[in-house]
């Protein structure tokens, strides 16, 4: 990770006035360092020196900053992407479309679909729209037609 790469993580958690801790600045790292959403999970295994109540709390912090969203991928897992610059504290823009890959499990923010308006009945407060698709990826689906044509041959 280059150095500047780390400043800009360190003004991150300064505009949002939090303290720049190690673990902070590592699951930020982490987090921007991929296109795909990252599992909890893997979260907890590349942050193996941290204790998960701590892993669970900086993840809090930061959704509720604004600084990164949550995405449930097909197993319920709990998967975590960075936010756009949209995002405010306690008030997320994340409104796109999140697409799971049933092959490589993979969960990619796709920024620039966004859902349209939906007018809910009168009564309905939401709080949160989730536009979710499975298939396969553009990867997956490249292999898997290499697969049938090999099959062909
Ligand atoms: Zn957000
Ligand atoms: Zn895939
Ligand atoms: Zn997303």
């Amino acid at each position: 990770m280059s150095k500047s790469h780390n400043n800009n993580f360190e003004e991150l958690l300064e505009r949002h006035h939090l303290k720049k801790t190690a673990p902070r600045l590592k699951v930020l790292s982490m987090l921007s360092a991929k296109n795909v959403a990252t599992s909890q999970p893997d979260l907890e295994r590349v942050m193996s020196d941290i204790d998960r109540v701590t892993l669970y709390r900086i993840l809090n912090t930061f959704e509720e900053k604004g600084i990164i969203h949550k995405v449930f991928d097909l197993n319920g897992t709990s998967n975590f992407a960075m936010c756009t610059s949209d995002c405010e504290e306690n008030h997320h823009h994340d409104e796109h479309l999140h697409f799971n890959c049933t092959n490589c499990k993979n969960v990619y923010c796709l920024d620039d679909l966004h859902l349209p308006p939906i007018d809910l009945p009168a009564g309905f407060k939401p709080q949160s729209f989730t536009l979710y698709a499975t298939g396969l990826c553009p990867k997956c689906s490249r292999a898997a037609g290499k697969t049938k044509l090999k099959q062909v041959v």
